[in-house]
């Protein structure tokens, strides 16, 4: 019996090789990375690590822990998968699997202009945050390009070591795509109040460059000068493993709604994995959050271990700490025709509807209203405004009674 392989150790891989195990899955469990870490936790890389140059990474469980269970971690690429030998290679050397789990994650963006210089860098692991914080003491100008969350992340936590911090974002507001304008504008108001520099609409006009480090940014108004630039324009699936084998990919590889893509005896979950969404109407969706890597790692122990047929379905969710403000996001907005909105000072809930439903929620430190959001979407129920407007306390009585209170 060869048992199932991953390829990648992050959130999703090793939450699978645990979850196994948990489910009584009695198989041999090769959990591969090309990381030798022990698999660690990414959301603080861009939060609290940066902060401190003695900070360590947080392991997402003991090293030991892999051992007690009886799961084998090897580490390297692996460079292919051979469908037909049911066999991955590692460092040229075949892997026999029963069943193939693909669980590699994302690879960050990069400006063509940017790439190689020796001051520009990019956060997606360990190997990048490292590079960043050894930087830093020499860095007393930063300059993040993208408004999105990794780089509005990393933006309040250089700003809160005392550097002068500028975000250029190009669409006229941060968090364009994800988050509602009244979410954006909380977040912009709190960045200039912690005095980070922030220029939406940004127009480049391209980069001042000298001996192989930018110096600064040109924009149709004038130039930003830096001494150390953070590219967080986003991240696409790593799939080219996958695209080799000849599995079916899109955005990222597709799977059908229990996780498994077009090849026979491989899955795929996390970041790279784009799977067809309840909250989507079925469409092939592709969410990068720890939950949704965590959650579709359980799942799949579930299937490997016993068996069925049974499809994905959890209610999205995530996270995000800019500066002194904690956004939380339930369910899938953007399918939404009205929100709703309850703003008191330094906290905000935006409530997004869809024919009348409740498909989802944005918070900024309200964490009970978005414990209760994640609650009513799991059982489908929409409380009425009035309700919602009167904060968590009213909504939680609606919920248990069905009443407001
Ligand atoms: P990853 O954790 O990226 O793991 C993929 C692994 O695959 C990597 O270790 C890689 O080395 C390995 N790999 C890839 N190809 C191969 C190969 N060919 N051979 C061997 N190994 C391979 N999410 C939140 O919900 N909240 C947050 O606040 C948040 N903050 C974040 C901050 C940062 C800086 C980053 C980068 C991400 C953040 N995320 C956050 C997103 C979250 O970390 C990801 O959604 C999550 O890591 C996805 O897990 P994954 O296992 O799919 O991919």
């Amino acid at each position: 019996m060869s048992g199932v392989v991953i390829v990648g150790a992050g959130h999703a891989g090793s939450q699978l090789a645990v979850s196994l195990r948990a489910e009584g899955y009695a198989g041999p469990v090769t959990l591969i990375d090309a990381c030798e870490e022990t698999p660690y936790h990414k959301p603080p890389l861009s939060k609290t690590f940066l902060k401190a140059a003695d900070a360590a990474p947080q392991v997402l469980r003991a090293a030991s822990v892999y051992d007690e269970v009886g799961v084998t971690r090897l580490t390297g690429t692996v460079s292919e998968i051979s469908p037909q030998a049911r066999t991955v290679t590692l460092g040229g050397e075949p892997i026999p699997y029963d069943d193939l789990v693909l669980a590699t994650g994302a690879r960050n963006r990069m400006l063509p202009d940017l790439a190689g210089a020796s001051n520009v860098h990019t956060l997606r692991d360990l190997t990048d945050a490292r590079r960043m914080r050894d930087a830093l003491p020499g860095a007393g100008r930063v300059l993040v390009v993208g408004g999105g969350f990794i780089g509005l992340e990393t933006a309040t936590a250089l700003a809160a070591t005392g550097r002068q911090v500028t975000v250029l974002e190009a669409a006229p507001r941060v968090l364009a795509r994800v988050a509602a304008p009244e979410t954006s504008g909380l977040i912009e108001t709190t960045l200039r109040g912690l005095g980070i520099e922030l220029q939406t609409g940004w127009e480049s006009r391209g980069w001042r460059q000298e001996s192989g480090r930018m110096v600064a940014a040109i924009g149709a108004e004038g130039e930003v000068p830096c001494d150390l630039v953070l590219v967080g324009i986003g991240a696409e699936a790593d799939t080219a493993l996958a695209r080799a084998a000849g599995i079916t990919c899109n955005r990222g590889i597709l799977t059908d709604a229990c996780l498994r893509t077009s090849l026979p005896h491989v899955w795929a979950i996390g970041d790279v994995a784009e799977t067809p969404h309840w909250q989507a109407d079925g469409a092939a969706t592709r969410l990068e959050s720890v939950q949704n890597a965590t959650d579709q790692a359980r799942h799949l122990a579930r299937l490997l271990a016993a068996g069925g047929d049974t499809p994905f379905r959890t209610v999205p969710w995530f996270w995000s700490d800019i500066g002194p403000l904690k956004l939380q996001i339930a369910g899938l907005s953007d399918r939404a025709d009205r929100r709703l909105i309850r703003a008191e000072e330094g906290r905000l809930a935006v409530f997004h509807f869809r024919a009348e439903q409740l498909i989802a929620a944005e918070t900024v430190n309200c964490a009970a209203d978005h414990m209760l959001a994640r609650q009513l979407l799991g059982a489908g129920k929409t409380p009425p405004d009035d309700v919602l407007m009167q904060g968590a306390k009213a909504t939680k009585a609606w919920a248990a009674t069905g009443q407001a209170a």
